[in-house]
């Protein structure tokens, strides 16, 4: 059987199979003429050699720094959100950006978030944790190799509070200690509102847990003397009850402690 390659050479050298098996010579049509040069001699991809390291390349260099420093990947903690809502309810509490902030669909719920102005991506880091519709919508560096049919979210940074922490506690050091000493997470920012002790009725700390073991509830910390101190640690996206006393049968609104009958 002759293949189209053999057909379009034919057709070069002006000869054509007739239904007899005969040849026909016939005037050349310059388009078929043309597309049988490329078939006989196809542009091949540009040599690389097949050991080189891709990241290698000026280019692919190039771009992860592009992107290191321009993306965010971002994903919905639990609850399937529609990529318009996130970006919808982001660019609500975004305001502050001063560029554009663009949306990739990158597949398994994964969303890609590229800012025009770099310092804005800085903005939105910073002032993690972000919710949308009440839950956490989880966001990462951009880094090269991401799968997002492979990537899952092992780490989240959320607020905790811890009610009743000692006032003279309340700095990052101190903090930073009880969470790591107990196993609870790591320090990542404390709110303003405990740095400046204008509110002292819990410390308010932005932290980073592995959401994939236990949350632990309780922490404790050893004072002057040997002295054992215990403390609530209580989750504003998990936690349910009193953010004060940590008992779980009633808000911080109705605590006996805070406001006795
Ligand atoms: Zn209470």
């Amino acid at each position: 059987m002759q293949s189209f390659k053999d057909i379009l050479l034919q057709e070069e050298q002006g000869q054509l199979p007739d239904g007899d098996g005969g040849a026909q010579t016939l005037p050349l049509s310059p388009s078929l003429s043309n597309l049988a040069k490329f078939v006989s001699d196809p542009p091949g991809p540009p040599s690389l050699s097949e050991s080189i390291v891709l990241d290698d390349l000026s280019q692919v260099k190039q771009d992860i720094d592009d992107l290191t420093k321009s993306c965010l990947v971002g994903k919905m903690l639990g609850a399937t959100v529609d990529l318009r809502t996130i970006m919808f309810r982001t660019k609500a509490d975004w305001q502050f950006c001063k560029g554009d902030v663009e949306y990739l669909d990158m597949g398994n719920n994964w969303v890609m978030i590229k800012f025009v102005n770099p310092g804005d991506l800085y903005l939105v880091w910073a002032d993690r944790p972000w919710h949308v519709q009440g839950e956490l919508f989880v966001i990462y560096p951009w880094k090269p190799h991401f799968d997002p049919y492979v990537e899952e979210i092992k780490y989240v940074d959320l607020w905790v509070r811890i009610p009743r922490f000692p006032v003279e506690l309340l700095n990052f050091d101190s903090v930073a200690n009880l969470l790591a000493a107990n196993n609870i997470g790591s320090l990542i920012r404390l709110d303003s509102r405990s740095i400046l002790k204008h509110k002292v009725r819990f410390a308010r700390a932005c932290i980073r847990v592995d959401i994939t073991e236990p949350l632990l509830e309780y922490a404790e910390v050893t004072r002057a003397g040997g002295v054992k101190c215990g403390y609530v640690i209580w989750y504003e996206d998990f936690s349910i009850g009193c953010s004060f006393c940590g008992c779980d049968d009633h808000v911080i609104d109705n605590c006996l402690i805070l406001s006795p009958s």
